[in-house]
C-alpha cells in the first residue's frame, strides 16, 4: 500500500480523496494555489505545499511544480481526482518515469478515450454498442454528405478532441452540413488546437444514462449499475441519479455485462465511467471518462462502495476482491450539484460565505469543502457542494431530497439552491419522465413566464 498520497487537485473532491486515503491509514499531503491557502483541504491534510499562483495553468496544471511537491514530501502516488491533470495522459506517464504511482488508468487507455474517435474505434472493437456515425474523421464536404446521407438527418457534428460540449453543431438538412462542419472545425480549432470532426446520428429525444465500472487490470472487472444524468444545461450535468428510471433489472444487467467485458478485455485499471444515450430502448456509447466523476457519491449511496478507496487500493496493485454477485444495488439516490451562481442567469457568483448551514439526517450527504466564513475564490468552479440524498424507494429519496434543500442555507453569494427546491416539485421529475433537453426546455418556458 502507499505511505504518502498526493492529492493533486482543489475543492470538494480534495477532500473527499483526504477522507478515502485516511480511512486507508495513508498519510496525505494537499497541494494549493496562493488563491487556497485558506481552503479546507489544506486545513485537514498532513501536510501541505503551495504549488503557484491563482491561475490554474500556473498551480493546479503545472506538472514541474507537482513533481517538486512530490519530491519534497516523498509522497509515493498522486490522485488526480476529476478535472485538471486527470485525463492528461502525459502527466501519468511522468509520475511513472518518477516511480510515483498515478492513481488511474494505464496512460494509453487515457489517450484512447481522451480521442473520440479512437474511443468510438475501441468500443465498436469491444462489442459496446455505439451510434451510427462515420469511421472516422470526416476529410471533406463530400464525404460528410455521403454519410450524411447514409445516417439519416438530423446529423451532429462533434470535435474529436471534444469536451464540455464544445465544437458540437447539429445539421438538420444537407443543406446545413457544410456550414455546421466549418463552424465545429473553427470552435475544435480554438479549443483543443485540433480541428478533427465526426459525425454522428442526432438523436433527437434520448437520455443520458453512464456505466460506473471498477477493473483491476488482471482481468477482472464489475459494473455497479447506473446514473441517470440527462438533466443537464449547456451540456453540463446539475442533477444525477440512480438507478435511473428509464431501466428495469434485465436492461441494466445487460448493459453492464457488456460494457463489464469489454473492460476486463481491455485490461484497465481503477474506476470508470461508460456514457451513452439511451433511447428507444437502445444504449449508443458517446464517451468513456476514465476518472473518478463529480457524480460518483450517487453510485455509493446505492452499492454502498466506496470507490475511492477501491480506487486506491487497485492502483497499489490489489486485485478486486469484490465480485459481480456481491454488488446490491438498494435503493434510490439522487445527487444536486448546487452552484454558487444566480439560480435564474447562472451567472457566477463568487465571494464569502457570511451563513452556511448543510442538511442532515438519514441518508442525506454534503460532499463540500466550503465553511462558514470562507470565500469562494473567483478562479475555479463555482461548486459549492453536493448534496446527495438516499432512499429506500426513488419517491423515499424525494421527499428526503425535499426536505433536505429546504434545510439547507447558504448566506451571502447566490446559490442554485432555489432552482431544485422547484425541480424536486416538478411532476415531470418525480415522474421520472425527462431527457437531456427537458431542463433546457423548461429553463426557457420559466424565462418566458416572467415575461
Ligand atoms: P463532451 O465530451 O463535449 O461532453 P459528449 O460526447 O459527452 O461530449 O456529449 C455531450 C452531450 O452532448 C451529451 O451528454 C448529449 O447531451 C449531447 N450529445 C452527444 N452526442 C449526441 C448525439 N449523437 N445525439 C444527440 N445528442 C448528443
Amino acid at each position: 500500500m502507499f505511505d504518502k498520497i498526493l492529492i493533486a487537485n482543489r475543492g470538494e473532491i480534495a477532500l473527499r480523496i483526504l477522507r478515502a486515503a485516511k480511512e486507508l491509514g495513508i498519510a496525505t499531503v494537499a497541494v494549493h494555489s496562493t488563491a487556497d491557502s485558506e481552503a479546507m483541504h489544506v486545513k485537514l491534510a498532513d501536510e501541505s505545499v503551495c504549488i503557484g499562483p491563482p491561475a490554474a495553468r500556473d498551480s493546479y496544471l503545472n506538472i514541474p511544480s507537482l513533481l517538486a511537491a512530490c519530491e519534497i514530501t516523498g509522497a509515493d502516488a498522486v490522485h488526480p481526482g476529476y478535472g485538471f491533470l486527470s485525463e492528461n495522459a502525459r502527466f501519468a506517464e511522468i509520475l511513472g518515469e518518477h516511480n510515483i504511482a498515478f492513481i488511474g488508468p494505464r496512460p494509453e487507455h487515457i489517450r484512447i478515450m481522451g480521442d473520440k474517435i479512437e474511443a468510438k474505434r475501441t468500443a465498436v472493437r469491444l462489442g459496446i454498442p455505439c451510434v451510427p456515425g462515420s469511421p472516422g474523421a470526416v476529410s471533406d464536404d463530400a464525404e460528410a454528405l455521403r454519410i450524411g446521407a447514409e445516417i439519416g438527418y438530423p446529423v451532429l457534428v462533434k470535435a474529436a478532441a471534444g469536451g464540455g460540449g464544445r465544437g458540437m453543431k447539429v445539421a438538420h438538412t444537407a443543406e446545413e452540413l457544410p456550414g455546421a462542419i466549418s463552424t465545429a472545425k473553427a470552435e475544435a480549432k480554438a479549443a483543443f488546437g485540433d480541428d478533427a470532426v465526426y459525425l454522428e446520428k442526432y438523436l433527437q429525444k434520448p437520455r443520458h444514462i453512464e456505466i460506473q465500472v471498477l477493473a483491476d487490470g488482471q482481468g477482472r472487472a464489475i459494473h455497479l449499475g447506473e446514473r441517470d444524468c440527462s438533466l443537464q444545461r449547456r451540456h453540463q450535468k446539475i442533477w444525477e441519479e440512480g438507478p435511473s428510471p428509464a431501466l428495469n433489472a434485465e436492461q441494466r444487467e445487460e448493459i453492464g455485462g457488456i460494457v463489464a467485458r469489454a473492460m476486463a478485455e481491455l485490461r484497465y485499471i481503477g474506476v470508470g465511467t461508460v456514457e451513452f444515450l439511451y433511447e428507444d430502448g437502445r444504449f449508443y456509447f458517446i464517451e468513456m471518462n476514465t476518472r473518478i466523476q463529480v457524480e460518483h457519491p450517487v453510485t455509493e449511496m446505492i452499492t454502498g462502495i466506496d470507490l475511492v478507496n477501491e480506487q486506491i487500493k487497485i492502483a497499489a496493485g490489489s486485485p478486486l476482491t469484490i465480485a459481480q454477485e456481491d454488488v446490491r444495488i438498494t435503493g434510490a439516490a439522487i445527487e444536486c450539484r448546487v452552484n454558487a451562481e444566480h439560480a435564474r442567469t447562472f451567472t457566477p457568483s463568487p465571494g464569502r460565505i457570511a451563513y452556511y448551514h448543510p442538511p442532515g439526517g438519514l441518508g442525506v450527504r454534503v460532499d463540500s469543502a466550503v465553511y462558514q466564513g470562507y470565500v469562494i475564490p473567483p478562479f475555479y468552479d463555482s461548486l459549492v457542494g453536493k448534496l446527495i440524498v438516499h432512499g429506500r424507494s426513488r419517491t423515499e429519496a424525494l421527499m428526503r431530497l425535499r426536505r433536505a434543500l429546504d434545510e439547507f442555507i447558504v448566506d451571502g453569494v447566490e446559490t442554485t439552491l432555489p432552482l431544485f427546491r422547484t425541480l424536486v416539485r416538478n411532476t415531470d421529475i418525480q415522474n421520472g419522465q425527462y431527457d437531456i433537453h427537458w431542463l433546457e426546455e423548461f429553463l426557457a418556458a420559466e424565462a418566458k413566464d416572467e415575461k
